[in-house]
């Protein structure tokens, strides 16, 4: 049969089920429901209140078309306690022959009490007789649709859940005690007795819950745990040097804080092993990740390696460039510059130095997987600003890197810091170096939140900057998805901005420039020939100019936490004080208000990430990572710490005494997923 003949011969709901993952009776039985009724008991019609969502069972004693305001089916029933008004706005003739005068029902509604007596509005109706049981179990209610009804789920999942294979997997003395077998957690979060505390079921903290969340945060940690192992199963080059390093250190202008040395101690460490480093280096902004790299790079060079550094953006690429140009060329090494716009014979010639060996460091963007770039000694590849490149861009990262022998050590570093818990959760595998210091001679950013009204006032603060030598960047918000109308906003506030200010270089940079006359403009800015820089979020990462010492965003509102923070993070970089105004366009939202008071408050960029979770949730924080999955469908990482810590301590010892039990609830949980957590 072809694929489309047997398409047509599923039904809607076969269909619709598939679209929602739920393809295996496993699934079925982990399709967990939202709510549940009660339809266990049968309330007296005298004893109903106001509001109230109950089941009540009676005999009908009037049943009537009549005309009110629109026509309607009325209906009169009427229990020992007293009698209730059901009505039916849209009804067909067999609502009128389930409900004929004298048949005894069940119905179930919510309740409202008014000026004509109790009413129930389209409950649901079920004939009976006296002797029909009633529910021994509330009734689930799962997520649904128009192409998959209620009924259909209801009878899918509990055939699901009958023929899941749920076996105990994990040995005793693994699941915290009190909490159920899996079995029996499923069977009650389906089909609850009558009489269980609905809050625990609700806010997730009965034991059945528990268990669950349990047994996903503990497959989350095996997966990554196994990832880590067969990392360390793989072969990469041992890097150690110290003679480049030192080289490198005498030539540049400052010497490392302590944190900084931490961290290069720690990186070297993994280098100098014969198995691929797999490290994220996090750090705030301004805090010096790139001396760092810089190091790494050395060390790997000085034994005979080469070096790739990847960057999300060609501003950011080119800044690493002439950094570690001015640090690496007095060392008497070659750097290869690798972009989306070096095309044709330049990119030849980049191409062949490269894979000879003849270019020691090799600086770009995503040009630098490319498929046709080929290296001839990879040893160390560091990825900027890792959370901006996707996880299919990671992964052909290290598909590329497969093609040799040798894998070769890869560092990741970010602004953003990770939050302990996701770090915990979704970098298990990974191992982290932190620099919690800044270089010191900083001042602090000083934070001004301003309505908009206040711009002449800030353009006049913008004069009294400039005519004291220092230099200003102007950010323009960020309207939509259409980099078209950021491009038309930011024209006009260039144009207004000059006018404004007779006398004073104003430049605009956006990111539909070439990338010469984006570096060419960058480089006015950066020589001091220009004083004000308006700018999309281009300059959002990378831009290094010490004399710049007021910013402006204007629409502050627009962005997130994390962004506004990288984005302050470009002033303030020398010893004089700085100033970030945040402007924003009133009225503004009390969360709105929260957030840019947030910015005001703290200049601390993990106390920032902390808060931009709280607000935003760790879907969003995460980004691309997490896309098209969710990667936790039942645990709360800002509530099940708890579990996450047993879970985390628990996972090594399982891995190494009960491999096979640890490989079977993984593949329960994870089944395909688990490839995916790796990249
Ligand atoms: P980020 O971590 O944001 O990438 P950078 O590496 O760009 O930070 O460093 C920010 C600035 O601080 C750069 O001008 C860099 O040269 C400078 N810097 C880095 N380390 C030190 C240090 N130990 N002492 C003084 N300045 C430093
Ligand atoms: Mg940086």
């Amino acid at each position: 049969m072809s694929e489309t003949a047997r398409q047509s011969t599923k039904s809607a709901p076969q269909r619709a089920m598939e679209r929602l993952g739920l393809l295996r009776d496993i699934d079925l039985a982990l399709h967990l429901p939202m709510r549940y009724e009660d339809e266990t008991r049968i309330e007296p019609v005298a004893a109903l209140h106001d509001g109230d969502t109950a089941q009540v069972e009676g005999v009908v004693r009037h049943c009537q078309v009549e005309i009110r305001s629109r026509r309607q089916l009325v209906v009169r029933l009427a229990d020992d306690s007293g009698e209730l008004t059901l009505r039916f706005l849209h009804f067909y003739p067999s609502t009128q022959k389930q409900l004929a005068v004298g048949s005894r029902v069940r119905v179930r509604g919510e309740v409202r009490v008014g000026f004509l007596g109790r009413e129930m509005v389209h409950p649901t109706v079920k004939r009976v007789d006296e002797h029909t049981p009633l529910a021994a179990s509330l009734t689930p209610v799962y997520p649904a649709s128009a192409q998959l009804p209620q009924a259909y789920l209801r009878k899918a999942v509990a055939a699901g859940l009958s023929r899941a294979p749920l076996d105990e997997v994990l040995p005793p003395g693994v699941v915290p005690s009190g909490l159920p077998p899996l079995r029996e957690a499923l069977r009650l979060l389906h089909h609850p007795p009558p009489g269980i505390a609905m809050g625990a079921l609700e806010d997730h903290s009965h034991p059945a819950w528990q268990r669950l969340k349990f047994d996903e945060l503990l497959a989350q940690q095996l997966s990554q745990l196994q990832a880590r192992l067969e990392r360390s199963r793989l072969a990469a080059p041992a890097l150690r040097d110290s003679t480049l390093p030192a080289r490198l250190r005498t030539v540049l202008p400052f010497t490392l804080t302590a944190a900084q040395e931490r961290v290069v101690a720690e990186i070297d460490a993994d280098l100098a092993l014969a198995q691929p480093m797999h490290r994220l280096l996090q750090g705030d902004v301004g805090s010096g990740k790139t001396v760092v790299a810089a190091l790494a790079a050395a060390t790997a060079i000085g034994s005979g390696w080469q070096c790739a550094l990847m960057a999300p953006t060609e501003i950011l690429a080119e800044q690493h460039f002439k950094k570690l140009v001015d640090w690496l060329l007095p060392l008497g090494l070659e750097v290869a510059w690798l972009t989306g716009s070096r095309k044709g014979k330049q990119r030849q010639a980049m191409l062949a130095k490269i894979a000879s060996g003849q270019a020691a460091l090799v600086v770009g963007t995503h040009a630098v997987i490319q498929e046709d770039v080929v290296f001839a000694r990879l040893g160390l590849a560091v990825v900027d600003e890792q959370h901006r490149f996707g996880v299919a861009q990671r992964l052909a990262l290290r598909r590329k890197l497969e093609l040799q022998a040798l894998e070769p050590h890869l560092l990741m570093m970010s602004a953003t810091p990770i939050p302990r818990t996701l770090a915990m959760t979704y970098f298990a595998d990974l191992a982290v170096s932190t620099i919690d210091e800044l270089p010191p001679g900083r001042t602090p950013v000083v934070t001004k939140v301003f309505a908009d009204d206040k711009r002449e006032q800030v353009v006049e603060k913008i004069r009294d900057e400039v005519a004291r030598g220092r230099q200003v960047y102007w950010v323009c918000p960020l309207v939509d998805e259409s980099e078209h109308i950021d491009l038309q906003n930011a024209t006009a506030t260039h144009a207004q901005l000059s006018e404004a200010l007779p006398g004073v270089s104003v430049g605009l940079l956006h990111g539909r420039m070439a990338a010469a006359d984006k570096a060419a403009t960058m480089a006015e800015f950066s020589a001091g020939r220009m004083q004000l820089l308006v700018a999309t979020t281009v300059i959002e990462v990378g831009v290094d100019v010490p004399n710049a010492s007021l910013m402006v965003i204007e629409h502050a509102e627009r962005f997130g936490l994390a962004q506004l923070h990288q984005l302050r993070g470009r002033v303030g970089r020398g010893a004089v004080a700085s100033v970030c105004v945040l402007l924003y366009t009133a009225p503004l939202s009390a969360t709105g208000k929260a957030r840019l008071r947030a910015m005001a408050e703290t200049t601390d960029g993990f106390e920032i990430a902390r808060r931009d979770l709280d607000i935003r949730g760790p879907g969003e924080f995460m980004g691309s990572r997490q896309s098209g999955d969710a990667l936790l469908r039942f645990a709360d990482l800002a509530e099940d710490d708890a579990l996450l810590e047993r879970a985390r301590e628990l996972a090594p010892k399982l891995l190494r005494e009960q491999p096979a039990a640890a490989r079977a609830h993984v593949q329960r949980w994870l089944g395909g997923k688990a490839e995916f957590l790796k990249a």
